[in-house]
């Protein structure tokens, strides 16, 4: 059997916003006239609910075999100019009459009143709940963009603070999430652990069975409209009214051959107050532990200077919080 593929070529793995950061995996794309295969798993059209270009990026959901809706996002990065968007929008051309033809195919218990006919609607589980280690509370979310409540994981209090939630330990270059947190529990870790961390599945275990319940809340396809404007007359919305705005910096550590770059919690800077003061205990982080590798000869000037210079505003990531608006991780 051989068969042509409309399209067969590598995409970059990227967040719903096309950026990609830290970690950057391809996956092998063909597309054929009665389906998508992704990393030579083959998705027929029946199963996919979405697919869509948006100039060079496509973007995918289908419905997995545990019945849960996968979203995924491509880019076709290419140097000269607008190949990358032609080639996709090519290959859309294709598919899209052959993607009309088929209706989809949902477990039974999910295909609820068909919006047109033959062509069942899908009602999507966004969040799942399980039980974690000792019984705590473990949230799933199955997509790549994730909202949090503007409340504090360790009390289920209003949070003032804002924390970032690191894939694991030291090291953010899988990216991080802002999570808002209150002053007394900003050591987010204590209280959010990462059990899954994936392109399009995120499970967290809980330690406050009440902010388990708004993340859940928070995430699903319909956010709870009573979180989201505690979220917008929050502690931290109030910060933002008034100027202030969110900072994070650079940390280098290094032994010999293990260097790690990491980042600080975003720190509030108030309206007119400095940087620079502030990055001084990062800066001095990095220049006592960052020089040990080669990496680190390299990468801690690098982090001192840009500490210096006013480190990474992120002011609009905690704005986009304070919205409710899902997002995918970040790189800095
Ligand atoms: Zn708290």
């Amino acid at each position: 059997m051989s068969e042509q593929p409309i399209f067969a070529k590598s995409l970059r793995k990227t967040h719903s916003d096309g950026s990609y950061d830290g970690l950057r995996s391809n996956a092998m794309i063909r597309v054929f006239r009665d389906r998508i295969e992704i990393d030579n798993r083959p998705i027929y059209w029946q199963y996919v609910r979405e697919l869509r270009v948006y100039g060079e990026l496509l973007h995918v959901i289908y419905v997995a075999a545990d019945g849960h809706p996968v979203e995924e996002y491509f880019r076709n990065v290419v140097f000269a100019g607008s190949k990358g968007a032609r080639e996709l929008a090519e290959m859309y051309a294709h598919v899209a009459p052959e993607l009309k033809k088929v209706s989809l195919v949902v477990p039974q218990q999910r295909a609820v009143a068909a919006d047109e006919p033959g062509k069942p609607r899908i009602e999507v589980r966004r969040v799942s709940r399980s039980a974690g280690h000792g019984g705590r509370p473990l949230v799933t979310v199955h997509s790549s963009r994730v909202a949090f409540p503007v409340l504090c994981p360790g009390c289920a209090e209003p949070a003032t603070h804002v924390a970032g939630l690191t894939m694991s330990g030291f090291y953010s270059n899988g990216g991080w999430w802002a999570v808002p947190v209150c002053a007394n529990h900003s050591k987010v870790k204590q209280w959010v652990g990462v059990q899954k961390w994936a392109g399009s599945e995120v499970s967290l275990e809980c330690s406050n069975g009440k902010w388990a319940d708004a993340f859940a809340a928070m995430n699903e396809e319909t956010p709870d409209r009573a979180l989201v404007s505690q979220a917008q007359s929050s502690p931290l919305a109030f910060a933002l009214s008034t100027g202030s705005r969110f900072v994070v910096y650079q940390l280098v550590a290094s032994l010999v051959y293990l260097s790690v770059s990491t980042i600080s919690d975003p720190v509030e800077i108030k309206r007119d107050g400095g940087t620079f003061l502030p990055s001084l205990p990062h800066s001095f982080f990095t220049l006592l532990l960052g020089w040990w590798s080669i990496h680190g000869l390299f990468a801690t000037p690098i982090a001192i200077y840009k500490n210096s210079r006013g480190g990474f505003d992120v002011t609009e990531n905690v704005k986009a919080l304070v919205a409710g608006v899902a997002l995918s991780p970040r790189g800095i």
